[in-house]
């Protein structure tokens, strides 16, 4: 088969793949389940779509964005996930990994994907979708790795949440910040799927990379006055996938 007509056919089955990570997105955080109701609805009118609405961005388009039953507007975040899922699907194919990796780094990129979406929306994900992203990844990547990047994730938390909650409190004079803690439930296995997949020196370079995008919306914050939390699950993901196809490695620039 020609070279360009895989690659559609493996980005078609991204969007396809990517339709279905938005159901989830959508339906896990409400315990909605996954196959009652079958077909997707709207949620704003519960009006049930047609198979022919609900084509990988090609309805969204023919829609203009809106619901055809109440025009109420339809998230743009679902054809950004269904085209984000057929790039990363496109991306780690090009690698040519063998079918045995292919498919457990798909389960490792679609599994960030959707708590990526969902930390973003609710600041909090479910556990059971970092135990299996963390499986997934002790299943193909390096176990050191992975168990070195979550332990020294807990470290960090661990030293970085003591000085919020005994020093900058006080100093601060914020009792607010006692219970604050320095990073998400997430961040540390998400640490551990960087560190397994990229080892070392690359999984220092992801997390450098994810730190630097993090601070755009930060600061964004500080201008805005508002006090958002950052989700960090999406931008540790984000270094993760540009420093896995790129392979760009900070530590190669020293040497
Ligand atoms: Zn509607």
């Amino acid at each position: 088969m020609e070279q360009m007509e895989l690659y559609t056919i493996v980005f078609i089955a991204g969007l396809i793949f990517g339709s279905f990570l938005n159901v989830l997105i959508h339906r896990l955080p409400l315990s909605i389940s996954l196959f009652n109701p079958v077909s997707s609805f709207c949620p704003h009118c519960s009006y049930s779509i047609k198979w022919y609405e609900n084509i990988p961005i090609v309805s969204y388009l023919l829609l203009k964005g809106q619901c055809s039953s109440c025009s109420e507007r339809i998230s743009v975040t679902y054809p950004i996930v269904e085209l984000l899922t057929a790039a990363v699907t496109l991306l780690i194919f090009q690698k040519q990994p063998s079918n045995y990796e292919f498919f457990l780094l798909l389960g490792i990129f679609y599994t960030l994907i959707v708590l990526s979406f969902i930390d973003f929306k609710y600041q909090s994900v479910p556990s059971y979708l970092l135990i299996i992203v963390v499986i997934f990844t002790l299943l193909v990547g390096d176990t050191m790795a992975t168990l070195m990047f979550m332990g020294g994730f807990v470290l960090l938390e661990l030293v970085t949440t003591f000085y919020i909650q005994t020093i900058k409190a006080r100093i601060t004079d914020n009792p607010e910040l006692e219970n604050q803690r320095a990073l998400g439930e997430g961040d540390i296995p998400i640490a551990g799927v960087i560190g397994g997949l990229l080892g070392i020196q690359l999984g220092v370079t992801a997390i450098f990379v994810a730190a630097i995008l993090a601070l755009i919306p930060a600061i964004y914050n500080l201008f805005g006055k508002k006090e958002i939390q950052t989700p960090f699950i999406p931008f540790l993901s984000l270094g993760l996938l540009i420093v896995y196809i790129s392979e760009f490695n900070l530590f190669g620039l020293f040497v």
